[in-house]
């Protein structure tokens, strides 16, 4: 019996949080079995430099490891859109059409 920890793949890593659980929702999506990690060890210590604190995705099966990159390659290519700002105040990040903080859909 092969071992899974083994076939474990990370493929994605941000310090936001909502762009990590957006990128696992996409590969689901997909049909590709991911799991979000670090995403408690982010929020409880927020004052370490980025890297020390990013939450990662991880693809479950390696086989998988190729189209998720794939999808994930399309994923940045919309980070390059303009931020835009939500009524509660909060700025959100291009790719987003939903504000992160209150749920409010972008307006326009
Ligand atoms: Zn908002």
């Amino acid at each position: 019996m092969r071992r899974a920890a083994s076939a474990l793949k990370r493929i994605y890593s941000s310090h936001n949080l909502a762009a990590v659980h957006h990128a696992r929702n996409l590969l689901e999506t997909e049909g590709i079995r991911a799991v979000v990690k670090n995403e408690f060890l982010s929020s409880a210590m927020g004052d370490l430099p980025p890297a020390e604190c990013q939450a990662e995705v991880w693809v479950l099966h390696e086989k998988d490891f190729q189209a998720a990159e794939t999808i994930l390659r399309a994923l940045d290519a919309q980070n390059d859109l303009p931020s835009w700002k939500c009524a509660c105040g909060e700025t959100c990040e291009g790719q987003f059409t939903q504000c992160w903080r209150c749920g409010a859909y972008r307006a326009g």
